[in-house]
C-alpha cells in the first residue's frame, strides 16, 4: 500500500474518528497510518468483541471500516446488529473477494458502501472522505457551507412515504423507518431531480461523490432497498423506475409514470 499524493482532503473532516475493524495486523497498521496521515483519528479493533467495546467506550465514532472475516464472528452480522440497535454510524465493508453476492450481502446488512480487497489507497480514502462528508451534511445545522452547497433539508412526500430530511424521520405505509445516511442522501438527490433519467454514473457522482467509479452497479442495490421501503409492489415499481442500460428515474406521483 502506498500513499497517493493527489488525495488531499480539503473538507474539514480532520477530527473525524475512524474505527478500523480488521484482524490482519499489517493491513490494520497500514490503514491506521494512512488514515492518520489524512488527519483522521484512528482506532483499531481486531475482533467483533473489541469493535463492540470500542463503540461503547470510545464514542463518538464517525465511520467504521469493517472487515468481514473476523476471528470471533463476521462483519455482516455485526453490521446487522448495529443497525438493529439503532446505531447508524456509516459502515464501509472491506470485502475479500468483492463478488456481487458479497456486496449485496453487505449492503443488505446495512453497510453504506463496500470496497473489495485488494483496494487502491486513493479509492479507500475517497470513499472514507465521501462517507464522512455525507454524515456531516446530515448532521450539520442549517448554516454550514456544506449544507448550503447541498441544500439537504426539507421534506418529501410521495406515494405512501413521508420523509423529513432535517430530522431523518421517515414513514412509509404508516410505519416509521430508519434509513441509512446514504439511502437518505440518494432519496434527496432523486427528489431534486424528479422525472429525469439519472445514469448510474450521474448518481455516483451526485450522491457518492465518486467520479469514474469502477463499479457503477453498486447503485442498483440501493435502488432495490428504496423500492423495498417505498413501493407497494417492489417488483413493479411506480416511483423508482429502471431505464435499462442507462439508469433510474424517480417519479413522485403515479400519474406521471411515463
Ligand atoms: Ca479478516
Amino acid at each position: 500500500m502506498s500513499t497517493g499524493d493527489d488525495t488531499s482532503t480539503e473538507v474539514a473532516t480532520a477530527a473525524a474518528t475512524v474505527l478500523v475493524v480488521e484482524d490482519e495486523a499489517h493491513l490494520a497498521a497500514g490503514l491506521k497510518l494512512n488514515l492518520e496521515l489524512e488527519g483522521y483519528r484512528v482506532l483499531n479493533a481486531r475482533s467483533v468483541r473489541e469493535a463492540a467495546a470500542q463503540l461503547v467506550n470510545a464514542a463518538p465514532i464517525d465511520l467504521i471500516l469493517l472487515d468481514i472475516m473476523l476471528p470471533d464472528g463476521d462483519g455482516y452480522e455485526f453490521c446487522r446488529q448495529l443497525r438493529a440497535a439503532g446505531q447508524f454510524t456509516p459502515v464501509i465493508m472491506l470485502t475479500a473477494r468483492g463478488t456481487a453476492e458479497e456486496r449485496v450481502r453487505g449492503l443488505n446488512a446495512g453497510a453504506d458502501d463496500y470496497l473489495p480487497k485488494p483496494f487502491a489507497l486513493p479509492e479507500l480514502l475517497a470513499r472514507v472522505h465521501s462517507a464522512l462528508r455525507r454524515r456531516q451534511w446530515l448532521q450539520s445545522g442549517a448554516s454550514s457551507d456544506l449544507q448550503d452547497a447541498t441544500g439537504a433539508h426539507g421534506t418529501l412526500e410521495f406515494g405512501a412515504a413521508q420523509i423529513n430530511f432535517d430530522t431523518h424521520e421517515v414513514t412509509a405505509f404508516g410505519k416509521p423507518l430508519r434509513l441509512t445516511q446514504l439511502e437518505l442522501d440518494l432519496l434527496y438527490y432523486f427528489s431534486q431531480h424528479p422525472r429525469r433519467v439519472l445514469t448510474r454514473e450521474k448518481l455516483l457522482e451526485g450522491v457518492w461523490k465518486l467520479r469514474n467509479a469502477p463499479n457503477t452497479r453498486s447503485v442498483d442495490n440501493f435502488i432495490v432497498r428504496l423500492r423495498k421501503y417505498f413501493e407497494t409492489q417492489p417488483d413493479k415499481p411506480v416511483h423508482f423506475l429502471s431505464h435499462r442500460g442507462s439508469g433510474y428515474k424517480f417519479v413522485p406521483s403515479e400519474d406521471g409514470k411515463t
